[in-house]
């Protein structure tokens, strides 16, 4: 097993004529924490979406866990199942409960019986203080339990690797403590995370790493002490004068 878990080598990505990543080099390591901040605009949602080719690359190579999935001849749907995906809307699937939710890809995608993946969801509801909630629908839930719900559903799948783009952006501010809560114990327990956001004390004391990105580029990255506390770039210092 190697212990570069996603890299990311010369990735670029068009639009058109619009160059929203340009050649950027990323290794993350098994069970690191990266936090990616930045402007809006700025590529971080493209970024990870690249990385589980839900955008395919314009260039380069995108690794995860070893499995080359630009490499043509790569089983992407299989490769993508060790890649889990939260985003600032939660996505759950309305019309089913949120046990439901946890299943039904389970099922489907890894071919889990009914007792199996109900087995599974309901360790993962627990996980994220929901066990309660098992056969409600997410619209009797508040933001922030459906996004522990759409946590929960990807955590179901047993990824590799979690991705998150601003999960908590959504959220009512007291509800975000919870999300935040949940993402810091899978860090704790050694998930490899990436994580687009910009709760900057979460930041400051979950990630490993941070890289702050800016006109489709990595302008500076290094432990958070430095990027947040003391940051190099003249780009970084004006980015966080307006987000602290
Ligand atoms: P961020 O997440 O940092 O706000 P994005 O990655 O969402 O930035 O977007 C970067 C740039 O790419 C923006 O200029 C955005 O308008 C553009 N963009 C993103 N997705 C698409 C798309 N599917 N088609 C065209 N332009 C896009
Ligand atoms: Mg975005």
């Amino acid at each position: 097993m190697s212990d570069v878990m996603i890299e990311l080598s010369g990735l670029s990505k068009s639009f058109g004529s619009l160059e929203v990543l340009r050649d950027i080099d990323l290794q993350v390591e098994r069970g690191e924490v990266v936090c990616v901040i930045g402007p809006s605009g700025s590529g971080k949602s493209t970024l990870l979406r690249c990385v589980n080719l839900l955008e395919v690359p314009s260039a380069g190579k995108v690794s995860v866990d070893g499995t080359e999935l630009t490499d043509p001849d790569t089983d992407l749907d299989g490769a993508r199942r060790h890649v889990g995906m939260v985003f600032q809307q939660f996505n759950l699937f309305s019309h089913l409960s949120v046990l439901e939710n946890l299943t039904v890809a389970q099922r489907k995608v890894l071919g889990r019986s009914k007792e199996e993946s109900e087995k599974v969801a309901k360790e993962n509801l627990d996980k994220v203080g929901l066990s309660e909630k098992a056969d409600s629908m997410p619209a009797q839930l508040s933001g922030g339990q459906q996004q522990r719900v759409a946590i929960a559903r990807a955590l179901s799948m047993n990824p590799h690797v979690m991705l998150f783009d601003e999960p908590t952006s959504a959220l009512d501010p007291e509800l975000v403590g919870d999300v935040l809560g949940v993402m810091r114990q899978l860090a704790d327990e050694g998930m490899t995370m990436l994580v687009v956001t910009h709760e900057m004390q979460f930041a400051r004391e979950v990630a490993d790493r941070v890289l702050f990105m800016d006109g489709g580029g990595i302008i500076e990255q290094g432990p958070p002490a430095e990027v947040i506390g003391n940051p190099k770039e003249e780009r970084t210092r004006t980015f966080l004068a307006r987000v602290l």
